[in-house]
């Protein structure tokens, strides 16, 4: 099967196909219910900048490991900056991506950020192209199911100095996932981290590389010592505002029928699925206010019931209920401790688009095979 990425965002990515790719049951097996992110399909897409010859062999290539010189920037100064994006089969088999593009400018902020060079759109979203026309199968047919892409850029210069790499690599890896709930949406309780903060003005909350995540995994462990599922960051100036979990940015609904969501100050990282439900709720009349909450304002809103639902949201969870708050001199149930009304209609909605349900009335989707 030869594969034409439509011509208006095609950069050609030259095919070296696995001479071994896995047996149909054996794809399947290893599709089945395996742990968030540790089965990867055949193939790899891979670029390579260098400083002189900018972005160039555009390929995809069986997967396997990477040769890094042991002196790669990544591996001692995190020089590094990642996606993460879903492809949805339909139910008359062809394959569609959410918001690509959204993916692809975050992409390069993250890149600029990072001294990393920017990966021009139509190879970001070529390359996500021609993978997909080469390992389509595994992408899982079954609801709530979906192919997650990674791309990454990492500074491979072997340099134990501290600067830009002078040669950098795109890798794009692809992994078939399940249900994130599989036996129905369960809410989850969140920790609000003592002592630790995401971001600060000017650092990199802002850009999604892998130092914010290895910095957050510490509070995350303390947040599963407390029996919590997720950590909340508060702001690092003060202490005292809420900005988002480690991987997803969050919402509260209020009795007076106002959405709040932190607004953006630069330390949070701005999710596509955050600004699609923004869009969703005012787009049904819905007043979504973006401003600062502290986590005493929320702390007393689920007391007294002012607010009556959180919850979380990103790509890999889609839109997920909160219902315990947690922290050393407290311990509250939010609403009835079940999924909110509110929250399980967004959910609903943003999946019957991804899914090709209901129409996308956004122009969010795009067809891939
Ligand atoms: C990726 C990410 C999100 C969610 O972004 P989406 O584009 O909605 O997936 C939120 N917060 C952090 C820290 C993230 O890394």
């Amino acid at each position: 099967m030869d594969h034409h990425a439509p011509e208006h965002h095609a950069t050609a990515f030259a095919v070296t196909r696995n001479p071994a790719p896995a047996s149909d049951a054996e794809r399947a097996r290893r599709m089945d219910s395996q742990p968030f992110g540790t089965v990867f399909s055949d193939h790899l897409a891979k670029a390579t900048w260098t400083a002189d010859r900018g972005w160039h062999d555009r390929r995809i290539e069986p997967f396997g490991d990477l040769v890094l010189h042991p002196g790669a920037t990544v591996l001692h100064y995190g020089q590094q900056v990642f996606e993460g994006l879903k492809a949805y089969r339909w139910a008359d088999g062809s394959i569609h991506l959410f918001r690509p593009e959204a993916n692809a400018a975050r992409f390069n902020a993250s890149a600029v950020r990072m001294a990393l060079p920017p990966l021009p759109e139509e190879d970001f979203l070529g390359s996500i192209e021609e993978l997909l026309g080469v390992d389509a199968a595994w992408v899982p047919d079954v609801e709530e199911t979906s192919l997650y892409l990674r791309p990454m850029l990492i500074g491979t210069e072997p340099c134990l100095g501290v600067r830009p790499s002078a040669t950098v690599g795109y890798v794009l890896l692809a992994s078939p996932v399940g249900a994130y709930f599989p036996n129905g949406v369960k809410p989850v309780s969140i920790w609000v981290a003592q002592g630790f903060h995401r971001a600060g003005a000017g650092g990199t909350g802002q850009a999604k590389t892998a130092g914010n995540y290895a910095a957050s995994m510490l509070p995350q462990q303390q947040a599963q010592d407390h029996g919590c599922d997720q950590v909340l960051f508060l702001d690092a100036s003060r202490d005292m505002y809420v900005e988002e979990l480690g991987g997803m940015n969050v919402f509260a609904v209020r009795r007076d029928g106002t959405i709040w969501t932190p607004r953006v100050t630069g330390t949070i990282l701005e999710g596509v699925t955050r600004d699609s439900v923004i869009e969703l709720l005012r787009g049904d009349g819905r007043d979504v206010i973006e401003r600062d909450i502290s986590i005493d304002e929320l702390r007393d809103g689920i007391a007294s019931g002012a607010v009556q639902e959180v919850f979380a949201c990103g790509t890999a969870a889609v839109v997920t209920p909160i219902a315990r708050l947690v922290a050393p001199s407290y311990d509250l149930v939010v609403g009835d401790g079940g999924p909110g009304t509110v929250t399980m209609a967004l959910r609903q909605r943003l999946t019957d688009i991804q899914y090709g349900h209901a129409e996308d009335t956004h122009g969010w989707m795009r067809r891939v095979v």
